[in-house]
């Protein structure tokens, strides 16, 4: 090895869903939202007529408007490039101890990748055999706590009270909580941000927004906590958020019907989609989210993965030790759902 690639930061990358691109596919890997975003957002696309400019480095316009939906304070929020951008600068910003951060042993697989990559010590307590959280487990010394509720890729909600007990008994590290899916029917945590001054909250508009594509994610905390991660951001990169993705965040939380709406029609997908999944012999938790984690009782989920890949179907795969025989199948519309159960109904008469 030359002298200076000593000094290169190396780092194993996380593994985003593939995004093929054919005709005709049925994308059910990477929880998308199958619906368009609100049509006000289109309609204000057209007329962004400020490109020239460099963007409102506080994101203040989008920053109003949030905080306005939350009733919560305009220093109480902050916006990034996604929830991975607020994440990511919330590690940085909030896990600087050298006692070890907690996650849960299945969880979103980018936290050990910020992790290793910000050179945080961390510690992953195992999921109990239903994949759920052991509160429990994090009722001891840590320099941080994340997770996401509902969890990915076990879709399982944990209640609010749950979520306060493990803030308690944590009152000298920064917790975050990762709500990416909470509008499918989750118990959101936001209500005890003004009781607990070391809790932040971080959404996307990836998901229930339509808005995976733009990258638009935030957090809401306390005016510290808010101010301490504002300071990260400044000192990195000023212009995170461009100027449609500001513009365009602010008209998707005007249209709080259409949002309702879409909701509604996802999570009325979920449920029916549910009992037919049942049906053909697979087993999972109630989802709290846009996506169901199963796996079958006889048939192993890789074969089933590859076999719909071929049929142009996409689901999600993760071959990780405890998770290597389920599936993650997004919920798409309900046309999409039933392409899939025919497949599947086909695919295990075979076997
Ligand atoms: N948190 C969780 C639990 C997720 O599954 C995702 C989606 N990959 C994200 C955060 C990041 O989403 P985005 O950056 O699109 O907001």
């Amino acid at each position: 090895m030359k002298a200076w690639e000593q000094n290169i930061r190396r780092v194993t990358p996380y593994v985003a869903g593939e995004q093929p691109n054919k005709q005709n596919m049925i994308k059910l890997n990477t929880n998308e939202n199958p619906y368009p975003p609100s049509p006000l957002v289109k309609a204000a696309l057209y007329k962004i007529d400020n490109l020239r400019l460099y963007p409102d480095s506080n994101v203040t316009p989008l920053v109003k408007e949030l905080s306005k939906y939350h009733g919560v304070e305009e220093n109480q929020v902050f916006v990034g490039v996604g929830s991975d951008d607020v994440l990511a600068m919330a590690f940085m910003t909030f896990f600087n101890s050298d006692k070890p951060i907690l996650f849960p042993d299945i969880t979103y697989s980018f936290y050990d990748v910020w992790a290793k990559l910000f050179k945080i010590p961390y510690e992953q307590p195992a999921l109990n055999d239903e994949l759920k959280i052991v509160k429990e487990d994090y009722y001891r010394e840590n320099g941080g706590i994340v997770f996401p509720n509902p969890n990915a890729p076990t879709a399982i909600c944990e209640p609010v009270e749950f979520i306060e007990d493990i803030i308690k008994h944590n009152q000298k590290s920064v917790i975050i909580i990762d709500e990416a899916y909470v509008d499918f029917g989750g118990e959101s945590c936001l209500s005890l941000i003004d009781t607990y001054e070391n809790l932040l909250v971080v959404r996307t508009f990836s998901k229930s927004r339509s808005l995976a594509g733009m990258r638009i994610g935030y957090c809401i905390g306390n005016a510290d906590l808010i101010k301490a991660l504002t300071d990260v951001k400044q000192s990195f990169n000023s212009y995170t958020m461009n100027q449609a993705a500001i513009t365009l965040g602010v008209e998707s939380v005007r249209d709080e019907a259409y949002f309702r709406e879409h909701i509604d029609k996802i999570i009325n997908t979920r449920e029916w989609f549910s009992d037919k999944l049942r049906e053909l012999g697979f087993s999972f938790g109630k989802s709290k989210a846009n996506f169901i984690f199963a796996t079958h009782e006889s048939v192993s989920a890789r074969d089933i993965f590859m076999a719909a890949r071929e049929q142009d179907i996409y689901m999600r795969y993760f071959d990780k030790p405890r998770i290597d025989n389920y599936l993650r199948i997004t919920i798409g519309t309900d046309e999409e759902m039933n392409v899939l159960l025919d497949f599947l109904k086909k695919y295990l008469d075979k076997k």
